[in-house]
């Protein structure tokens, strides 16, 4: 995920850009560039940093003069941020120029055959793979940009909102989006190009939304020319009218960023699996895994080592890891672990689980796992963050960008890389069927759209949290898989709606909290079908008997759950290793409502911060 920006047309394009980049920074901020057409050549200056680090540089850099330009505000996905890998990317002619949001999944193979054709790059990103490929086709067959975009994205495996434009050619635009989004706002003989339309908002109101699989060839004082890019059908543009404030459309029109991050899971699970999961050919890559195959397969232990929600992924893991490939797992606070003096032999393997990379005790305690001897591996949301540098190796979850304090995408693209991890694993260790194993991998691949309709029941949820919002406690139970995601479950409602919270695995209500229900405490039960049902009806039996209310998160056509508890919220079915990135869904909007209901700052909530860098 990032933010792009691009303009043509009569005015000075930088300030534009400039601008519209600090509106997009929410997208993505971990360097910035601008590339302008001064009237004779491209002056390009870029920088790892945010964009007001760019601004600082810029102005000494590149004089700004130019009609003509595209800006990036990135969040890496391919090679760390540093000032080579920030957009925009030339092509080796120097002739054309790009910015990129998305992935490029096939870029290793298209990168082989450019390099036999002598092309050679500068950065390690995905995104410089994909200009050469357009400036080698544009030559190869002598087309213009417009076509040669269209070829070699036929060619790419992935997502992308990109834009483009050729120095031969300074009157002309190309952008092309699927996957990621990309707005056109039409002027008068001007056009503005970006992530979203806060960048233009004060200059038009106009504006075009490009659909997946479309691209556009942007004219200077002309028109907008949409067409297919599979087919090249000419679209007819649908121009809209925005009604929205800036405020508004840098969340998405949604009114938290938290709220809008917990209906981006849909899209976030599937870009933690993106190129990693082959379902047709039944194969997991990630080389991060394969790279260091011994050392997990020869692992004596796996320790998981996190913080806060961090640690619930790791709990969930630990379910997955122990069933599927038959390595004992212990899971880790880091602060604990860190003041212990753990036995670590060189034969554990750690996997280090935070959402920034910054997690000052998750840190501490890599440095020390390591010191012992310990192979350790990163599962971190932000690229090239402290915890990925310090990591033996990794692999990032792809979320985006998280804004909102309360994690919540980040926690399900955790659990969704570690069950990747999980499965590769019990594949190469044999301790998982074949037939078992292609049936994961095509429920994973189900996941989002039934994150979707999870997400479905967002407004009868409201109405359940109208109901309880003014209570003081609230009690969540799980079992097995589900008995993390009743922790985080508690965990999000303490730390936006600041009602006291607690998260149990079922049965041990009855050693103790089963005496703190009375008939004003609601008790959220996750009663799916898969996974000591009976045992978790019977829980809710109990409960029932001592008048608690019962709001039970259950599997869709679910009855007997239905028939005890006061309210259910359905699920889609899925594998019980799977249930917790469904079951998390209601339990984050339940939280989510509740706090907005109290007027709780959701997305800073008080004495909190996105990431905790001290110990
Ligand atoms: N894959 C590209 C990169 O890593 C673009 C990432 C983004 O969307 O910011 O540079």
């Amino acid at each position: 995920m990032c933010g792009i920006v691009g303009y043509i047309g009569h005015r000075e394009a930088y300030p534009i850009i400039l601008n519209g980049l600090k509106r997009l920074e929410y997208r993505g901020y971990d360097s910035a560039g601008i590339a302008l057409f001064d009237g004779e050549d491209i002056k390009l200056s870029k920088t790892k940093g945010k964009v007001n680090d760019l601004e600082k540089k810029i102005e000494s850099e590149i004089s700004t003069n130019g009609t003509l330009g595209i800006g990036h505000t990135r969040w890496a996905t391919h090679g760390v941020p540093n000032d080579v890998n920030s957009h925009p990317h030339y092509s080796n002619s120097g002739n054309l120029v790009i910015i990129h949001n998305g992935i490029i999944e096939n870029y290793e193979s298209l990168k082989k055959e450019l390099l036999k054709r002598g092309y050679s790059f500068a950065s390690d990103t995905d995104t410089e793979i994909l200009i050469n490929l357009i400036q080698d086709i544009k030559e190869k067959e002598n087309v213009k940009l417009g076509k040669a975009v269209q070829i070699a994205l036929n060619q790419v495996v992935g997502a992308y909102a990109v834009a483009v434009f050729d120095k031969e050619k300074p009157n002309e635009i190309v952008v092309a989006k699927l996957g990621s989004p990309l707005a056109i706002g039409i002027g008068d003989g001007e056009f503005f190009i970006a992530s979203d339309a806060t960048p233009f908002l004060e200059y038009t109101k106009n504006a075009i939304y490009l659909e997946d699989e479309e691209m556009a060839i942007i004219r200077k004082h002309k028109d907008v020319k949409i067409r297919k890019i599979k087919d090249d059908s000419l679209v007819n543009p649908y121009v809209q009218e925005l009604q929205m404030n800036l405020e508004q459309i840098e969340k998405g029109g949604y009114d938290h960023f938290m709220l809008k991050e917990i209906f981006e899971q849909p899209s976030a699970i599937k870009d933690t699996y993106r190129g990693r999961l082959l379902s047709k050919e039944a194969i997991i890559k990630m080389a991060g895994v394969e790279d260091n195959m011994k050392k997990f397969i020869n692992a004596e232990r796996i320790i998981f080592i996190a913080c806060g929600t961090s640690w619930h992924a790791g709990l969930v893991a630990e379910y997955i890891f122990e069933d599927l490939v038959r390595i004992p797992v212990e899971v880790e606070y880091a602060s604990e672990f860190r003041y212990r003096n753990p036995v670590i032999k060189e034969n554990d393997v750690v996997i280090a689980i935070s959402q920034s990379g910054e997690t000052a005790d998750t840190l501490a305690a890599i440095k020390l796992a390591k010191s012992k001897g310990a192979f350790v591996f990163g599962v971190c949301n932000v690229v090239g963050s402290s915890i990925a540098r310090e990591s033996n190796a990794g692999a990032y979850t792809h979320a985006g960008p998280e804004i909102g304090v309360a994690s919540t995408k980040a926690f399900t693209t955790q659990i969704t890389l570690l069950t990747l991890i999980a499965l590769r694993l019990a594949r190469a260790k044999g301790t998982i069927s074949s037939s078992d194993y292609r049936l994961h991998l095509l429920e994973l691949e189900m996941i989002p759209e039934k994150v979707n309709d999870a997400l479905k029941s967002e407004a009868h949820i409201k109405k359940i949290a109208d109901i309880y919002k003014d209570v003081h406690n609230f009690l969540y139970l799980g079992r097995g898989y589900n008995f993390p995601v009743a922790l985080e479950g508690a965990l999000k409602l303490k730390e936006i709606s600041y009602i006291h919270a607690e998260g149990y695995p079922a049965a041990e209500m009855k050693h103790g909290p089963i005496a703190l229900i009375d008939d004003n405490m609601p008790i959220v039960v996750i009663a799916t079908k898969k996974g000591h049902y009976d045992k978790i009806v019977s829980n809710i039996q109990e409960i029932k008997s001592r008048k608690g209310k019962i709001i039970a998160i259950v599997t869709e056509g679910d009855t007997s759950v239905k028939e005890l508890a006061d309210h259910v919220i359905e699920v889609p079915e899925t594998l019980e290793s799977l249930t917790p990135l469904l079951t998390t869904i209601p339990l984050q909007l339940l939280s989510y409502h509740i706090a907005v209901m109290l007027d709780k700052n959701v997305d800073q909530p008080r004495n909190l911060a996105k990431s905790v860098t001290v110990e």
